[in-house]
């Protein structure tokens, strides 16, 4: 079988365009949803990411402030501009782009973001939301992962599910949401024995491991569903020959630029599923999708403004 490739581009699309009257509207109340973002230091990928993510405001009509302490900030300097963030009342969210350079307490800066601003859903208490199954922020991935799979009709209910990693930022999250959808779900990591076997039982595969191609066809039961998280940069041309062995283009790619990004997935999986998630062009334009919609509800929330929730909410329940 050839699997249905769910296209995370049209899926974001679909969520922009329900996002704008809401956004209208807002601003129509005098509300214009703003999120302030801190980047500490120069790390290139870290800089791609955040400036896409303020570029997605601006799209969007959004407000958007990007914060740019030194790399040698101190945890103390990066703590007084969440802190000032936080009073700020045209500031709905904040985004603290991670990893942090080393001298910061990563922990303490997340935990200092007003859970009310909390866009990322990393604080204790958007956390503790969601193991309650209680409405709140909830982190972006996962939340993209459900507007996929719901927004495809792919069935959760009573489904047995593997979320394939079980990282505070992607892998619990999923399978808490997943649970609340009420799948089944087994949760996997790299203790985890017989991967295979246990993947293999599952008619929905999250993976979120980073390591490239690592779940194979053999892994995989036919026609399930197979939501690629993973993103991962490989430059060696033994790896890439292995990987793209039957996709000739994506290997030509591969050898004009020296490197490509690949999911968790191999491509092969595409051949024995029954819908499939791309890298890239899958998960990956959900993330920012949702930080947007999070930074929506958050100044709905906030500040007050009932009127105008969209269609993108409801979908996910959170
Ligand atoms: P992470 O914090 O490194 O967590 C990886 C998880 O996978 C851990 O729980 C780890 O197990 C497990 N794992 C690693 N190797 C394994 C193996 N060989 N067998 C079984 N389990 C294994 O990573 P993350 O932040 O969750 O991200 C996961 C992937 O998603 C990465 O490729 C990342 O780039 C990508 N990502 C994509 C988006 C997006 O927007 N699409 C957003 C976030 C992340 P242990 O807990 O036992 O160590």
């Amino acid at each position: 079988m050839t699997a249905r490739i769910l296209d995370g581009n049209a899926i974001r699309d679909q969520i922009y365009a329900e996002l704008r009257p809401e956004i209208a509207e807002l601003c129509a109340a005098g509300i214009q949803p703003g999120l302030a973002a801190v980047l500490v230091g120069n790390n290139p990928a870290s800089e791609v990411y955040v400036k896409s993510k303020v570029a997605a405001c601006e799209k969007l009509g959004l407000g958007s402030w990007l914060f740019r302490p030194a790399e040698s900030a101190a945890t103390a300097e990066v703590l007084r501009l969440v802190g000032d963030l936080n009073r700020r009342d045209d500031v709905d969210g904040i985004l603290v782009q991670l990893p942090l350079p080393r001298q910061i307490d990563s922990r303490r800066v997340l935990e200092a973001v007003d859970p009310a601003k909390d866009v990322d859903g990393f604080h204790p208490i958007s956390l503790g939301r969601l193991v309650r199954g209680e409405p709140g922020l909830v982190a972006c991935t996962p939340l993209g992962v459900m507007e996929i799979l719901r927004r495809s009709g792919i069935a959760m209910e009573g489904v047995p599910a593997v979320v394939l990693g079980r990282s505070d930022i992607v892998g619990k999250p999923m399978a808490l949401l997943l649970m609340h959808a009420n799948a089944t779900v087994t949760i996997c990591h790299s203790k985890t024995r017989d991967l295979a076997q246990i993947a293999r039982r599952a008619d929905l595969v999250i993976a979120a491991m980073g390591r490239p191609a690592m779940v194979t066809p053999d892994w995989i039961r036919t026609g399930a569903a197979v939501i690629d998280v993973g993103i991962n940069r490989i430059s060696d041309a033994a790896e890439a020959a292995r990987i793209f062995d039957k996709f000739p283009q994506r290997l030509e790619q591969f050898q004009k630029k020296g490197s490509t990004l690949v999911g968790d997935v191999h491509p092969d999986v595409a051949e024995i599923a029954g819908a499939i998630t791309p890298v890239p062009g899958g998960v990956g334009p959900l993330t920012i999708a949702m930080l947007m919609s999070n930074t929506i509800k958050a100044a709905r929330l906030r500040r007050g403004q009932t009127a105008g929730a969209s269609a993108a909410r409801p979908a996910s329940g959170h």
